[in-house]
């Protein structure tokens, strides 16, 4: 299997992760990539480092003016900040929220404004790594596009949680919707499975009027885990896109049996919409020893996951999402690629 990786992620660094009043250790760190590749390496795969494809395939599900924010915020907050505590990280505190949305035009509230939580802050490396995971993506449909039945962009940082013009949740560009529109332009249909346990409510916003991409979604109930104000079932799409998102929630700490029973009408829909390629926004935070601690699926359970995915037999690149429990996404994903078949 060809799986795409680029070494510029290891720039990408945050240091803490705020939730509330609670500083912790981060989440979203390289050694999940290390982790992953360890497996990997030792299954024989062909490893590569993706093209330089420039901006052009995320400019087709990004605006122009949140690219241009990732690309400049943190040379425009260094001006602000540099030598100070604050210096090193663009990080907002405040948001836009009902009640008012105006846009800012200093980085010091464009960053509430296109960061939609504490999560995803913007350091000295995270655009090349944003750029490069981007990248990954492209070139894994690419791969598809020209005959490999599954690959696997493994993308750092993630992507899912990101809108065509807002990050959050860890996420900047949505590595997911830039290769799946890819796959869409050249082939017509195509469905997006995410089984990450957070609903990719960026992805959902991206193709939320689409007709030509299904947006299928497996997650915990998000009432009580991010993104809280989406993935509920009976937001379902508009306009061209109506009927073609399709939210699966979950109670909290659901295990294998009803997990997988969800993935089966998943895969039922996706059959039904006939697609001709799938993008799998693959994340292990589903995972019962997940510090997320949302939904209880085993290592057994993420092979069964790969085993129905691999026996629709369509062409599929796997997009890396989330997932967070370091010592054990080796055998998460070893287990998942083997039900896979590949
Ligand atoms: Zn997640």
């Amino acid at each position: 299997m060809q799986i795409f990786h680029s070494r510029l992620h290891a720039g990408h660094v945050p240091d803490r992760y705020a939730i509330g009043r609670d500083v912790l250790p981060a989440r979203e760190t390289p050694d999940r990539v290390d982790a992953l590749l360890g497996a990997l390496r030792d299954r024989g795969h062909d490893l590569r480092e993706p093209i330089d494809h420039g901006l052009a395939p995320l400019r087709t599900v990004h605006t122009d003016d949140y690219l241009n924010f990732l690309q400049t915020a943190h040379t425009r907050w260094q001006a602000l900040f540099a030598g100070t505590p604050r210096g090193e990280w663009v990080q907002p505190y405040a948001f836009p929220n009902r009640h008012m949305s105006a846009r800012p035009d200093s980085v010091l509230g464009q960053a509430g404004h296109y960061l939609s939580s504490t999560t995803s802050p913007i350091g000295a490396g995270t655009w090349a790594a944003v750029l490069s995971a981007a990248h990954c993506a492209v070139d894994g449909a690419d791969a598809v596009l020209a005959g490999a039945p599954v690959a696997y962009a493994l993308c750092r940082p993630p992507g899912h949680h990101a809108y065509a013009d807002l990050g959050a949740g860890f996420c900047y560009v949505n590595n997911a919707a830039v290769a799946a529109h890819r796959l869409a332009a050249a082939r017509g249909r195509v469905a997006i499975l995410d089984i990450d346990v957070h609903h990719g409510n960026g992805t959902q916003g991206i193709f939320w009027s689409r007709g030509d991409v299904l947006f299928v979604s497996v997650h915990a109930d998000p009432d009580w885990g991010y993104p809280f104000f989406a993935g509920r079932a009976d937001e379902t799409g508009e306009g061209a896109g109506a009927g073609q998102t399709l939210n699966l929630p979950l109670p909290l700490r659901t295990g294998d049996a009803p997990w997988l029973a969800t993935i089966d009408r998943a895969i039922a829909a996706i059959k039904a919409f006939e697609p001709a390629a799938l993008v799998v926004s693959l994340g292990f935070d589903a995972y019962e020893k997940d510090p997320s601690a949302l939904l209880s699926v085993s290592t057994a359970g993420f092979r069964c996951a790969g085993q129905r995915i691999g026996a629709l037999g369509m062409p599929t690149l796997l997009v890396q999402e989330g997932g967070y429990a370091v010592e054990d996404l080796g055998i998460n994903l070893a287990a998942f690629l083997e039900g896979v078949g590949t």
